[in-house]
């Protein structure tokens, strides 16, 4: 029982476990992914809310609601219907029949409106009904420098909001994921023409619109959450948070160049400046994103291993038990608190009895099995938090927290008869009932695990030189017979 390297090793093994456990514990309860997939309702709703504020300034008549910066882009009440429609349908939930129909035709008819407006672009067709709401003010509202018209911008960022919703109906989490991104790019370099004064970047995009779209994008975009690429940047675990960092400084780092350069530049230049700016920060978001997507892929095959590293290292193969080393790691501890609040504790040494008359009788394999179905009743019979542990090739030792006498009694009488009652093809049909001899230490004072088990150890030979298939009690340093079978 001389276990000299035993603590060190196990408290190794248990940091290790505590990191990895704390970890699963970030990934399940307060996970980034289930916290950007909640965020996405809240995100929704705010651009249907600012939508519902667009339309109320042309009801109203209040410019400032529809074009927040006088002699700059409106955003049309198609745009501001559309996007409602979008964030209603992303807040509406997938899985009721009716909801989702509903959901399918919103979306379906705000991407056959927006496809209109791009066809009208494109071809320079009228297909677009006129009146669809808010005409009259719309037509007032154009004596501004800027027109205010469903641009073509606006229509291409909405239909691939839409496409991204019906994806995330029929469950299309990458398609979904990759057009979403595609979408908020469009909001994002009206952001650049804005911060850097480039009108043709924001064109006749309102700023209005640019945000609306932005949080569209983001809400649907969330919902993806537990995806690919976006899964991987959010993971709680070292390749995301290097991701994270990455993503942030890989968006502030070539703005704010840029937009240092922009000042000291003309207005084509500063063009050249902006699409450079675009296109470096979107390309290493998505290759941040591919990237982390792998890596992730990678460290969550080695946590698994780990995982079983530990289980492996902890754990006896044949039964699945603890071994002696997680044993005494655990039952120390158990110790230590027992001691602490004055419970009492018990530890038992249980021996199966002739065990080799079993292995030169019936074989090897027949002895694994009276293992097996040994250690199985164990567990069945001791309560979640008792340890049990493969002690040595047919020994077991077993401790028991919070108990009492009385309890220790009921517990090994449950645990002989249990073990009497079972029934082992090969074995029990054959030659009659498995036994066990069992050394029970009640621990009441102040004593080591050690010293416990060797007071356990001594019962368990007493039980068996009284005449085995019986249980020998010990009180902490005092042994008492109480004869019992
Ligand atoms: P007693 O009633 O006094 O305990 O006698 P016993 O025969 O049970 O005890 P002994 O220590 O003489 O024999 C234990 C045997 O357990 C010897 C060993 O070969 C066998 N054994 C140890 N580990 C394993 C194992 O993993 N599988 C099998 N099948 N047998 C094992
Ligand atoms: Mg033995
Ligand atoms: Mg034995």
């Amino acid at each position: 029982m001389a276990k000299k390297n035993v603590p060190n090793i196990a408290y190794e093994l248990e940091k290790l476990t505590a990191s990895i456990e704390q970890e699963d514990l970030t990934s399940k309860v307060w996970s980034l992914p289930s916290a950007f997939y909640l965020i996405s309702f809240q995100i929704s709703a705010l651009a249907a809310i600012l939508s519902i504020v667009v339309l109320y300034g042309y009801w109203m008549d209040v410019e400032f609601l529809y074009r927040p910066i006088m002699q700059e882009p409106a955003t049309h009440p198609v745009t501001a219907l559309l996007s409602l429609s979008l964030g209603i349908s992303i807040l509406l939930p997938n899985h009721r029949p009716l909801i989702n129909t509903t959901k399918k035709m919103l979306v379906l008819v705000c991407g056959v409106i927006v496809l209109i407006a791009i066809i009208d672009y494109v071809f320079n067709t009228d297909l677009m009904p006129p009146n669809i709401i808010f005409e009259q003010e719309v037509f007032d509202s154009n004596g501004s420098v800027f027109v205010n018209y469903l641009s073509v911008n606006t229509a291409i960022m909405l239909l691939m909001i839409s496409c991204a919703v019906l994806a995330d109906i029929y469950g299309r989490q990458n398609f979904q994921q990759l057009i979403a991104y595609l979408a908020i790019s469009i909001p994002c370099i009206s952001f650049i023409g804005y911060a850097y004064g480039l009108e043709t970047f924001y064109s006749h995009m309102s700023l209005y619109t640019a945000i609306i779209g932005f949080l569209l994008g983001w809400a649907v975009l969330a919902r993806t959450s537990n995806y690919g690429g976006l899964k991987a940047i959010l993971s709680p675990y070292l390749g995301g948070r290097i991701a994270r960092y990455q993503s942030i400084s890989g968006m502030l780092l070539p703005f704010s160049v840029g937009l240092f350069f922009v000042s000291l530049s003309n207005e084509l230049n500063s063009s050249y400046i902006a699409v450079f700016v675009i296109f470096v920060t979107w390309f290493l978001v998505l290759m941040i994103g591919i990237s982390a997507y792998v890596q992730e892929k990678i460290d969550a095959a080695r946590r698994e291993l780990t995982e079983k590293l530990i289980l492996a290292a902890n754990t006896d193969p044949l039964t699945g038990l603890y071994n002696r080393r997680q044993f005494f790691y655990l039952g120390m501890k158990e110790l230590r608190r027992a001691h602490r609040s004055g419970s009492a504790v018990a530890v038992l040494m249980i021996d199966i009895d002739d065990f080799k008359i079993i292995n030169d009788t019936a074989g090897h394999d027949v002895g694994d099995q009276v293992l097996i179905a040994v250690s199985n009743t164990l567990s069945a019979v001791l309560r979640e938090f008792d340890l049990v542990c493969r002690f040595g090739g047919e020994e077991f030792c077993v401790l028991i927290t919070d108990t009492s006498k009385q309890g220790v009694e009921e517990v090994c009488n449950k645990i002989t008869s249990t073990i009497r009652g079972l029934d082992i093809n090969s074995w029990t049909d054959l030659h009659g009932p498995v036994t066990v001899s069992v050394g029970a230490c009640l621990i009441e004072k102040k004593i080591d695990l050690e010293s416990a088990l060797k007071v356990a150890d001594a019962a368990m030979y007493q039980a068996k030189s009284l005449g085995k298939n019986q249980t020998y009690y010990s009180v902490a340093f005092s042994s008492v017979n109480n004869g019992l079978q």
